[in-house]
């Protein structure tokens, strides 16, 4: 909104702990000072929440007089775009479930600079005016780049905040990326023991992780807590009695506890639908689902006619520059330079891919539609789930 002169009168979040606290310089007020102090007719209001709960806001704002698009609006409105940048072309792991797993799918690439990256978030700002958050990764392991702290204080300076997801099973860059302190790091994780984690991490160690994550935690109180730390944990059937264990890391060290259903890479899938046979490194992941492939292709097909879940996602930069159609299939380019593209002529080149009709022609663009099975991993995450699945 600094970026493009637009003054933020204060945050308004239900959260007490916020409360008349400043944020960037801007107050946090509650809910009932708002409504007192503010009406439509001298302010605008922008929700800044997921989808489900801007949804309620607007209900809330819609019964004290405000109107949708005249005195309030979705944020997403101003930025409806989500770009994806891989500054490392390289992971460290092979997990089961991804690409990695077969070098003749994806090998390794290179790092992006600092050089390029500062092109590259240059440009996207160019091309999306009010851009507030980019992903930093695709297939590789952000922490693996030494230019990554640089990029995080750049996007920092920009009002840009920078998505990371680590695998932390190698930190050497981690204090200086936690000394940039980025606002939010994902830690991604398949088990809280190495006969789970070291299954489906496959060339991770548990017992490395769980020493990174103690790092993790006193790098975090080092710098006043101001990176949330999401505990990313997938489920899958050998690892559900470990849920409480991971609950309860999390409630020690402060991190944020994000339950979500273990689910194969596009590539596999996509494979499988053609030819019916499962790549066999995807095989000790597939197993391990709660949902089996069949099953959730069926979901897929059930919804074909709804609209991709990544389409905001857009646009897909690689470590070399090249834009691709999509964030989650192997790489394949719609332009060999996001430098010297026009950014409608890329999204006329992303709805018109191979790749993206090839995969809508399997239903495969409603794949991974983590919202569908939300109510499942509650209660698995709970406990509640039914006996098939609390006994697996
Ligand atoms: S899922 Fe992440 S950590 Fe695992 S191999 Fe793929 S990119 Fe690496
Ligand atoms: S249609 Fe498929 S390939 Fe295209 S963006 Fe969506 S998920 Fe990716």
């Amino acid at each position: 909104m600094k970026r493009n002169s637009i003054n933020i009168a204060g945050y308004v979040d239900i959260d007490r702990s916020l409360w008349n606290r400043q944020i960037g310089g801007v107050s946090v007020i509650s809910p009932e000072r708002f409504f007192d102090n503010y009406n439509p007719s001298n302010s605008f209001v922008l929700t800044a929440s997921v989808d489900k709960k801007n949804a309620q806001i607007a209900e809330v704002l819609e019964r004290n007089g405000w109107r949708k698009n005249e005195s309030f609006s979705d944020i997403q409105k101003f930025n409806p775009f989500f770009p994806t940048v891989e500054i490392t072309g390289i992971c460290n792991l092979r997990c089961s479930s991804c690409i990695r797993s077969d070098k003749n799918i994806i090998g390794n690439g290179k790092y992006m600079s600092f050089e390029d990256y500062k092109k590259v978030i240059d440009k996207l700002i160019y091309d999306i005016p009010f851009l507030y958050l980019v992903d930093l990764y695709i297939w590789g392991e952000p922490i693996l780049n030494k230019d990554l702290p640089k990029i995080i204080e750049y996007n920092k300076s920009l009002g840009v905040a920078s998505g990371l997801s680590t695998n932390l099973n190698k930190i050497d860059n981690l204090p200086g990326v936690m000394a940039a302190r980025p606002a939010q790091l994902r830690v991604s994780v398949s088990g809280m023991s190495s006969e789970t984690y070291d299954l489906t991490h496959t060339g991770g160690k548990w017992t490395k992780v769980e020493q990174n994550l103690k790092v993790l935690r006193e790098l975090r109180s080092r710098y006043n807590e101001q990176t949330n730390v999401e505990f990313y944990f997938h489920i899958y059937k050998h690892n559900i009695h470990e849920i409480e264990s991971a609950k309860s890391l999390c409630r020690e060290y402060g991190f944020r506890f994000h339950p979500s259903l273990a689910i194969l890479f596009h590539d596999f899938v996509l494979d499988y639908r053609k030819t019916g046979m499962l790549n066999p490194n995807a095989k000790a992941a597939a197993d391990l689902m709660v949902l089996d492939i069949d099953t959730l292709i069926d979901d897929c097909d059930e919804y074909s006619d709804k609209n991709c879940i990544l389409t905001r996602i857009i646009p897909t930069i690689n470590w070399d520059l090249s834009v691709m159609p999509c964030c989650t299939y192997t790489p394949s380019l719609i332009h060999s330079n996001y430098l010297a593209c026009d950014f409608e002529e890329l999204m006329h080149l992303r709805t018109n891919s191979r790749q993206c009709s090839d995969c809508q022609d399997h239903s495969l663009h409603r794949w991974n539609d983590q919202m569908r099975y939300s109510t499942l991993v509650t209660e698995i995450a709970s406990g509640s789930a039914g006996p098939d699945v609390a006994s697996v």
